[in-house]
């Protein structure tokens, strides 16, 4: 059932145990199951004939996909691979945990997260054109959870005088989907409906808001030869135009620290642009320790809706980090990032987004 590749990354361990200090969810668990190297050991026995039972597949489900562990391991090992064949193997086996199957259930209907009432966000959409140069992508966190972001980085566009649209239904890119089942079918073909409805808009250029969804659409879509123009970050959009003097932010008076969202810093190697808008709007910038490829999770999008205690450790863990550091705000550029962290109703350090502050200042 895994093919080759995976069950090569899993046996290629050295047993080091590097991955066991930097996984966020081994450090707030304590479970050693949680690490890596341990789901990588499952599954080499699984090759070897102990085959992957019920519990297994809750280990391999707790994990946040954050690639922390990747970014350590001195051999190139890359766990994703397995995690993510070992998920597609608990649906094809019937072991998915109970936890996580209503959420597959949502996610196979559209989205895993639930429903929101009006936002507001509708309406804004609602009066944009069908066509434009540019489409924007804001993803399932900004349109059901914080749609006052996805409102700030339009509302930026519309300032720049760029060409823009955004999807009036906004299909799903196939990241949480494919969290959560593997690479399958099912998933490329949500993938081309999402890619198609884009195609529709005549835009060359995504700009892409949420970490999930920019990670996979660079990276998975072109695996797949999904073709849709230009996929670019919301961040780096941002940057760009402020580069080339669209938009030309105040001053605002605040020193803060900046999280690097997981994916956008490990998976595309794109921190500076989030940093040169904040150096545009004269923030004190303070660094964490764990900052750019070696940032630390939020806990992502998947992990909040199947384990929400483990995924709020890992959030509360992160936010740890900001309190040593004696820092009181922080600065975050995905709807993910600012929902798990703003979520946690901290009263000593400010959460603040990234294109909200922007707008203010533009
Ligand atoms: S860091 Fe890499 S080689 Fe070391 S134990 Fe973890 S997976 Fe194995
Ligand atoms: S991807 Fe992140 S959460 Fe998952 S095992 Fe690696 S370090 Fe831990």
């Amino acid at each position: 059932m895994f093919t080759k590749k995976a069950l090569e990354q899993a046996d290629a361990c050295r047993f080091c145990w590097m991955c066991r200090h930097v996984c966020p969810v081994g450090q707030v668990t304590g479970k050693e199951s949680n690490n890596a190297r341990a789901k990588g050991f499952l599954v080499s026995m699984d090759g070897r004939g102990a085959k992957l039972d019920e519990t297994s597949m809750e280990i391999m489900y707790e994990c946040a996909l954050c690639k922390a562990c990747t970014n350590d391991c001195a051999t190139g090992y890359d766990p994703a691979i397995f995690i993510l064949e070992a998920r597609t193997k608990a649906v094809v086996d019937g072991l998915v945990p109970p936890n996580v199957q209503p959420v597959i259930d949502r996610a196979m209907a559209g989205c895993m997260y639930a429903e929101a009432e009006d936002t507001g966000l509708a309406a804004v959409i609602a009066k944009l054109p069908e066509k434009a140069d540019v489409a924007v992508y804001l993803g399932p966190v900004a349109r059901r959870k914080q749609p006052v972001i996805g409102m700030a980085l339009l509302s930026l566009l519309e300032k720049a005088g760029v060409s823009y649209t955004a999807l009036r239904e906004e299909p799903q890119s196939g990241a949480d989907l494919g969290d959560l089942v593997g690479y399958v079918e099912d998933v490329k073909k949500a993938a081309e409906k999402c890619a198609a409805a884009l195609k529709e808009t005549g835009a060359g250029t995504i700009v892409v808001l949420d970490e999930n969804d920019a990670v996979f659409m660079k990276h998975q879509w072109a695996e797949w030869g999904i073709e849709c123009g230009q996929i670019v970050t919301a961040t780096s959009c941002i940057a760009s135009l402020i580069k080339d003097g669209k938009l030309e932010p105040a001053a605002v008076e605040l020193t803060a620290c900046y999280h690097d969202p997981a994916r956008i810093a490990r998976d595309l190697e794109e921190w500076e642009p989030a940093r040169a808008i904040i150096a545009a709007m004269g923030i004190e910038l303070h660094e964490l320790f764990h900052n750019k490829k070696g940032t630390k999770s939020t806990g992502g999008g998947m992990l909040h809706q199947t384990s929400p205690a483990i995924a709020a450790q890992v959030a509360e863990a992160r936010m740890n980090d900001i309190r040593f550091a004696e820092e009181s705000v922080v600065i975050t550029s995905t709807p993910t990032a600012f929902d798990n962290l703003s979520s946690l109703g901290a009263e000593d350090v400010e959460v603040k987004d990234l294109f909200i502050l922007l707008n203010d200042a533009c």
